[in-house]
């Protein structure tokens, strides 16, 4: 039992082949946004059905510069949801604009649909949907409902790289639509992100907002005409991204399968929620996140503690963000989004990632049934 390592709920996967292109990269003597830079766009670009791609350095970056492409400011509002990573409010936050959120639905955990016509105002300018473990949005009422309020759309697809939507990758249509290569996501650079844009035009005003707005001019001049970030991204992260890159398909494949054998050896009889068993919908399985029996929501501290006393790394993703004292601080409370808390209250990330093996995802099964167990027994 002590010689099997502790398995975390996740871990990225780099191959031997991409630590050498790195290495390449180091030696080269061309370190920042470059070649590998350049060509990992327009691998991106080709996935994503020719539509143009722009790196920057983090997700985060990715979602402010796409809002502000969209001109998007203070006394604006951007419709979001609370079940995410709080980067989703903050960026809203950052352009001076105000995150309005939306509940999410129980079953999909996602914003809830149904919901987002009665939170449009005048002040709306961008439904800001987070595709959460990787499970998309139903794009087809999303993008009808921008269409019919004149909205834009920023997809936060941080987590569902390589998910698709009616059998098209998400990236590849719609509007604008950002990833994070974040360590922990599916596919990693350590930190990374990108946004996928309509035309040239917006993905040269992005080139510029990434980069202190500076526009290069011939003979070695530069002009600055407005404000840009510095949110360029390195050769460095890139080469990995290029690795990453022809192996995310298999990845993918493969955490389909470990989240197969989850729900096979799952205990139904303990009483959890199961995410949604996603035989259509083609997310890309970011995360398994089974809900707490309600009764054990207030013991989640030693449901992780015992999980890890026995060699198992669990995450929370996530509190619900209104009830950080922040968005407190702003006039949220709890019972705003009572099905946001629900989920925030009793959801728990397993571990899930590509390098592990059937009998991993059975050794966590019979885990979670012996924590519980110890836990049914303290229970007062
Ligand atoms: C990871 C993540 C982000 C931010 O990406 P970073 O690369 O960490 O800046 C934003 N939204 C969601 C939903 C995420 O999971």
């Amino acid at each position: 039992m002590n010689d099997i390592p502790f398995l975390p709920f996740t871990r990225p996967s780099i191959d031997e082949r991409t630590i050498a292109e790195v290495s390449e990269v180091l030696r080269s003597g061309w370190l920042t946004t470059g070649p590998k830079c350049q060509a990992l766009e327009a691998a991106l670009s080709k996935r994503f059905d020719g539509r143009p791609v722009r790196l920057v350095n983090s997700g985060t970056a990715s979602l402010e510069l796409a809002l502000r492409l969209c001109d998007i400011g203070p006394g604006d509002e951007v419709i979001t949801t609370p079940m995410s990573w709080v980067a989703t409010a903050n960026v809203v936050l950052a352009v001076g604009a105000t995150p309005v959120f939306v509940d999410a639905d129980a079953a999909t955990r996602n914003i809830d649909l149904d919901r987002i016509e009665a939170a449009i105002t005048p002040r709306t300018r961008a439904l800001l949907p987070v595709d959460l473990a990787g499970l998309p949005v139903d794009r087809d009422r999303l993008n009808r409902l921008a269409a019919a309020h004149g909205l834009r759309v920023v997809e936060d697809a941080a987590q569902s790289f390589g998910a698709q939507w009616g059998g098209r990758p998400i990236g590849s249509f719609g509007d604008l639509v950002s990833f994070s290569f974040h360590a922990n996501k599916n596919m990693t650079f350590g930190e990374g992100g990108c946004l996928v844009m309509n035309d040239e035009a917006e993905a040269r005003r992005f080139e510029l907002l990434r980069l202190q707005g500076v526009q290069r001019l011939p003979g070695g001049g530069m002009e600055v005409e407005a404000w840009g970030a510095k949110a360029n991204m390195t050769d460095i992260a890139a080469a990995i991204g290029l690795g990453q890159l022809r192996s995310i398909d298999d990845f993918n494949l493969r955490r389909r399968q470990l989240a197969r054998r989850y729900f096979e050896r799952w205990d139904r009889s303990l009483g959890f929620e199961l995410p949604p068993e996603d035989t259509e919908l083609h997310g890309n399985w970011h995360m398994f996140q089974p809900l707490l029996p309600r009764a054990f929501a207030a013991a989640r501290p030693d449901f992780v503690a015992g999980m890890k006393a026995l060699g198992f790394g669990v995450g929370v993703h996530y509190p619900a963000m209104h009830l950080f004292s922040m968005f407190r601080a702003m006039g949220h409370a709890r019972g705003d989004f009572p099905v946001a808390e629900d989920i925030g209250e009793r959801t728990v990330t397993l571990p899930l990632f590509p390098a592990m093996t059937d009998a991993d995802v059975d050794r966590v099964c019979a885990a979670v049934t012996t924590v519980m167990a110890d836990l049914q027994e303290a229970r007062p």
